[in-house]
């Protein structure tokens, strides 16, 4: 990605809103409204976050009333929105239909009368100038829409810290490849530049931040629920999240993403708040994963590692997901060998069950 001296100066609009009262073309309104976007006609790629299938009031996924207030907003314009994302383990239709049904997609789908992805085909694709990602298999539906715009919320994520606009087209990456990135690139740096690297392939068009219920502690799926009431807007993701971490308290530079995008020369210049500013929605006592402390203060004496609880069920999909075959089930319990694990959480972040902790070692 090189800097493009015409985007120095984004535009950020921010509204505060309820799932109630959504009201998607005021808050595009500063930006030029959808019809800037979109033409009649073309495919829209609804990417929400669909990290696992999640009853939204758990704020793991993006909540359903957005991505259908979104949708409505684009069907106003003629354009076809389809809703997609490749959840974490295996990117099979079963799996998207799981995802679909309990994160509330599906009835909203059905509502509209719009497509929710179910192919699974994927692309192999040169990433010439990628710092990190040279190549990479993508996922056919993103590579086959029109316009993309993205529906990330605003959550924690126990390995990157924060997972925002920055990170949502990591979903266009094929199920167990996100996982395999996780053993490639296992350095949090490293992991950041692919990250953004993906950025350089398919930006998205349009980035709509669910920030009215957020997570926060050991995300992005073993969190919690935080009240933050705003929807936020943009086609910059760096903009975005540095407008987030000013309005959460958090300094952008400790996020790996933002250190990484800073050095590339990608953070902008300036940024325009046509409506309300990060501090007019400042929210003060956020909490950051229990392992941010030591990562963001740059210690090497704590590493946190997870540990399976009681409340495992063996369901298995921690062993599959795993890149590094770090965990084996034995009788009905997962169990980590961690001579072999590298600290990556993709277990914690897929256990359905909320059954693996992150704890401290001494080092
Ligand atoms: S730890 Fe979670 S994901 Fe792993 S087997 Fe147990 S319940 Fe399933
Ligand atoms: S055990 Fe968990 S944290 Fe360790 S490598 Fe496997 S998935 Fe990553």
């Amino acid at each position: 990605m090189t800097p493009n001296p015409q985007a120095n100066h984004p535009l950020v609009t921010i509204q505060k809103s309820t799932y109630t009262t959504l009201d998607i073309q005021s808050l595009l309104q500063p930006l030029g409204g959808l019809q800037h976007y979109l033409h009649k006609g073309e495919r829209v790629l609804l990417k929400t976050n669909l990290l696992i299938p999640s009853d939204p009031e758990k704020a793991v996924v993006t909540h359903p009333a957005v991505v259908r207030a979104v949708a409505q907003t684009v069907l106003k314009t003629g354009a076809v929105p389809f809703i997609a994302d490749s959840p974490s383990g295996q990117f099979t239709k079963r799996r998207l239909e799981k995802a679909y049904q309990k994160s509330g997609l599906t009835a909203i789908a059905k509502d509209l009368g719009i497509d929710l992805n179910y192919d699974t085909g994927v692309t192999k694709i040169e990433i010439p100038h990628g710092k990190k990602l040279k190549k990479t298999p993508l996922c056919d539906y993103a590579l086959q829409a029109d316009k993309i715009i993205a529906l990330p919320k605003i959550k924690t994520h126990s390995y990157m810290i924060m997972t925002l606009a920055t990170k949502i087209m990591y979903g266009i990456v094929p199920g167990l490849t996100k996982a395999k990135y996780h053993s490639m690139y296992f350095r949090r740096t490293a992991f950041a530049d692919m990250l953004l690297d993906l950025l350089t392939v398919k930006k998205p068009d349009l980035i709509i931040m669910d920030g009215i219920t957020g997570m926060e502690g050991d995300g992005p799926s073993g969190g919690t629920p935080v009240h933050l009431g705003v929807l936020l807007a943009t086609d910059d993701a760096i903009a975005m999240d540095l407008a987030v971490c000013t309005m959460l308290g958090i300094e952008p530079i400790r996020i790996p993403t933002l250190r990484q995008a800073k050095l590339r020369h990608l953070w902008p210049t300036q940024i325009q708040y046509p409506s309300l500013s990060p501090q007019d929605v400042r929210y003060t006592g956020f909490h950051l994963p229990s392992g941010a402390v030591s990562l963001m203060s740059g210690s090497k004496n704590h590493r946190q590692q997870p540990v399976p609880t009681e409340k495992c069920t063996a369901c298995g999909q921690c062993v599959e997901i795993c890149p590094k075959q770090a965990i084996q089930l034995i009788g009905r319990c997962a169990v980590v060998d961690y001579s072999k694990c590298i600290a990556c959480y993709c277990c914690h972040e897929v256990c359905p069950y909320d059954a693996i902790q992150l704890e401290y070692i001494q080092k």
